[in-house]
């Protein structure tokens, strides 16, 4: 049986970024840029007035005339002499012959005339060509994730398409009989499913919304169809069906629909069971049925998996460490993924781990890693984690 690195290792080796696409600044949110940017014009492109007030040459008159009026969007220009001034507001191009703003705040108005009190600095008020980024100049690097600021700072270059990777499309499957939904009292001998919601949250909240639900039981036929149908998608995640039972027909489904196996089992616990294979640059991640094993899987190798393909430089678990709050055992001589609290650098452990429970994770903020080679770790000893639950 392989290790979570060995296992980490070979879905890094088989996975490639999808291919780039030209698409709107509007689409972009949470895509990945191919290339740098670069900016096309100078920001701001013209000198800009700061503030509501009075355009001038700073000098040692303060008495000036009021000549005219220069508003946002105007593009005027004055004769402007030392002894005038042009009324002017914020965003408005300053004219050529001025090079200081005051704010009307400062002056006193008297008709045509406004006298200064007390004379600025020249260039005050005045946003220079350029002064946040130069025509030219990288505006940001390639593998940059687009937000909301990034959206609306290549927004004001006039930038309105960048060139992204693809963002995976996923399909999940849903296998079992005893799955019931939500809305009527359960049934005997069944639970209700909650799989399909938390992965599609999972997926969801993390940008990849193209996610196709189908659900299915155990039923080898049914699961082929299910399974050729998801392979339409980039990304095929299943939940359940992939261990020995004699209803779990994932396995037999992937190999009938030509789906290569990649490595089958890792050595952690929960979460044992993964499959992962691919066809072509299509992969497939057959995750466990039970709850707690199914988020591990999926946030330890779908999610780098998913990252990689959608072009994030990041994709390296981000561990983070602490210290442990009272001695840990570890004896199944497997990885462990267990739940805990971490508070100011300190790790608490639940006392309820089990792969058919999410109550840990429901309840927890850290995922802790406790090593296949450790069977007991002490308090204060330190303890690698990934956060969850966090925003
Ligand atoms: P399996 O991997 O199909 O053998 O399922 C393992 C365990 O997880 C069984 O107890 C299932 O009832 C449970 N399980 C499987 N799929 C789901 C699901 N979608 N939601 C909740 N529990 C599930
Ligand atoms: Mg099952």
């Amino acid at each position: 049986m392989i290790s979570v690195s060995e296992a980490l290792a070979l879905i890094k080796t088989h996975t490639s970024q999808l291919p780039k696409v030209e698409i709107p600044l509007r689409d972009s949110y949470g895509c990945f840029l191919v290339e740098e940017q670069v900016a096309p014009i100078s920001s701001p492109s013209f000198r800009q007035s700061a503030m509501d007030g009075y355009a001038f040459r700073c000098g040692e008159i303060y008495e000036l005339e009021v000549i005219g009026e220069c508003k946002a969007g105007d593009a005027l220009e004055f004769d402007l002499q030392d002894n005038q001034a042009v009324r002017i507001f914020t965003g408005a191009r300053v004219p050529d012959q001025a090079d200081t703003v005051i704010m009307q705040e400062h002056v006193e108005v008297n008709g045509e005339k406004i006298s200064i009190q007390k004379m600025p600095e020249k260039t005050t008020n005045v946003r220079a060509i350029g002064e946040q980024v130069q025509v030219g100049e990288q505006l940001l690097p390639a593998g940059t994730k687009i937000t909301e600021s990034i959206i609306g700072f290549l927004a004001g270059f006039g930038i309105s398409e960048v060139l992204v990777f693809n963002k995976p499309k996923i399909t999940l499957i849903v296998t079992g009989n005893e799955l019931q939904e939500a809305g009527s009292p359960l049934k005997p001998g069944c639970i209700y499913e909650s799989n399909a919601i938390m992965l599609e949250s999972a997926l969801k909240s993390r940008g990849f919304d193209s996610v196709q639900i189908l659900k299915v039981a155990d039923d080898l036929e049914a699961t082929k169809k299910s399974v050729a149908q998801g392979l339409e998608a980039d990304v095929l995640l299943i939940s359940g069906g992939i261990s020995v039972g004699d209803y779990d027909f994932v396995n037999e489904a992937l190999q009938a629909n030509g789906v290569q196996e990649i490595f089958y089992k890792v050595n952690q616990k929960p979460g044992k069971p993964l499959w992962f294979g691919k066809k072509g640059g299509k992969l497939v991640f057959a995750l466990p049925g039970n709850p707690a094993s199914s988020l591990t899987c999926f946030l330890i190798y779908a999610l780098s998996a998913l990252k990689i393909m959608s072009g994030n430089p990041d994709v390296d678990l981000n561990f983070q460490t602490g210290v442990l709050k009272h001695r840990t055992f570890n004896k199944f001589g497997k990885t462990l993924f267990i739940l805990g609290t971490e508070k100011n650098g300190e790790v608490e452990i639940y006392p309820k781990q089990a792969s058919s429970m999410l109550i840990s994770y429901a309840l927890g903020n850290a995922l802790v890693l406790i090593p296949e080679n450790l069977e007991v770790l002490e308090a204060g000893e330190t303890v690698q984690f990934l956060a969850v639950n966090r925003n």
